[in-house]
């Protein structure tokens, strides 16, 4: 690791001026996935900002009966938290899914949102790679595909994304806020990812210095229930395979409101919008479920070793779509 100075700014503006006067500058939340990064000589900073001590570290209730999430709100701290516990079930589960308990104690919600991909190659300095070195190649097309997207890939970069929260927050309508040098704004997560084409190395809409500072979640609607289920190699302390989110309502025997959301399939979280629209305003069935889930998969592009993740996708869906609207839980 590199000699770095190391700054501990309690004002948001002081700290975003900083980072964004200074190209080889960068932010530090809890550090569990930058320090490991400086540690394999991926990055490099000369200058660190820890953004622990700026004022972002409450859950507060907006009066639209949302909330809003400081960037700095422990992932634990935030799938306990009452408000999120009682009206975002989903996005418990998600986060208590990821990690360790130590790591979730450390772990913060800008930080989980910005960690960065788990592909292998991605990690490996000695590999081709061109989200780490841009033009270098993609030594994952060709090698250990087991973990690679099937959705919205190109020839560039086929890694996915590995937050759980974020693919939660998804399928709730979050936005993220940011304040930059030019000042505030709100993003829709659906925006704020992007997928690879030919500049993989741009994972979101932030610009260098960008700081994000809270997650709002619009008010849940009074009859919706959510639900969260990831697929994984080991019961804990593993990234998803494919995971699925889902939020729906369902008044007189019609889904009346759904919120869909993959993990584990794309570069970004993958809202499900084909197969929101085609079960919108139908009864649920078990049939109609199944449909909707395989078309949103049809354009799915599997390599040699991924294309177990469509019928997982489809399969893990369909199940926490059943679950949450059988006749028990309505
Ligand atoms: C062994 C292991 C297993 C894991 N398993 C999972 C899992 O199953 N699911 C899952 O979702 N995650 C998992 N994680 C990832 C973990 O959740 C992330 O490392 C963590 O959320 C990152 O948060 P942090 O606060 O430590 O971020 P940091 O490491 O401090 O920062 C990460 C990045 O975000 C930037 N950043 C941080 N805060 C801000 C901000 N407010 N504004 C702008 N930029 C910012 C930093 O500059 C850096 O680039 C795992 C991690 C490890 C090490
Ligand atoms: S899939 Fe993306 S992150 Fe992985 S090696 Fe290829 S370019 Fe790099």
């Amino acid at each position: 690791m590199r000699p770095f100075t190391y700054l501990r700014p309690t004002d948001e503006r002081e700290a975003v001026a900083t980072v964004a006067d200074d190209p080889d500058a960068s932010y530090i939340a809890g550090g569990t996935n930058l320090v490991d990064h400086m540690l394999l000589g991926l990055r490099s900073p000369t200058t660190l900002v820890d953004v622990s001590r700026l004022p972002l570290d409450q859950v507060e209730e907006l009066p639209d009966g949302g909330i809003r999430i400081g960037a700095m709100v422990r992932n634990s701290d935030l799938a306990a938290h009452p408000l999120v516990h009682e009206h975002y079930p989903m996005l418990s589960a998600a986060l208590v899914s990821g990690a360790s308990g130590q790591l979730r104690n450390a772990a913060t919600t800008g930080g989980n949102l910005l960690q960065r991909t788990r592909c292998v190659y991605f990690q490996n300095p000695a590999m081709p790679c061109n989200k780490r070195d841009p033009g270098s190649g993609c030594a994952a097309r060709e090698g250990h595909g087991r973990n690679n997207a099937v959705l919205g890939v190109s020839e560039h970069c086929v890694a996915t994304h590995p937050s759980d929260m974020a693919v939660a927050l998804t399928a709730l309508d979050a936005r993220v806020r940011v304040l930059g040098p030019d000042g505030t704004r709100s993003v829709p997560l659906t925006e704020f990812y992007l997928l690879p084409g030919d500049a993989p190395e741009r994972e979101t809409v932030l610009r260098h210095g960008d700081l994000v500072t809270a997650v709002e979640l619009p008010a849940p609607p009074s009859q919706s229930r959510s639900r969260y289920r990831k697929v994984r190699d080991r019961a804990s302390f593993a990234f998803a395979l494919v995971s699925a989110a889902v939020a729906v309502e369902v008044r007189d025997e019609t889904i009346t409101r759904i919120g869909l959301a993959f993990g584990g399939v794309a570069h970004t979280p993958w809202r499900a919008r084909l197969a929101e629209e085609m079960l919108l305003g139908v009864p649920p069935s078990d049939e109609a479920f199944h449909g909707a889930v395989t078309a949103e998969f049809a354009h799915a592009q599997p390599g040699r070793d991924n294309a177990y993740k469509v019928p997982m996708a489809v399969n893990t869906m369909v199940a926490a779509l059943r679950d949450l609207t059988s006749e028990e839980v309505r």
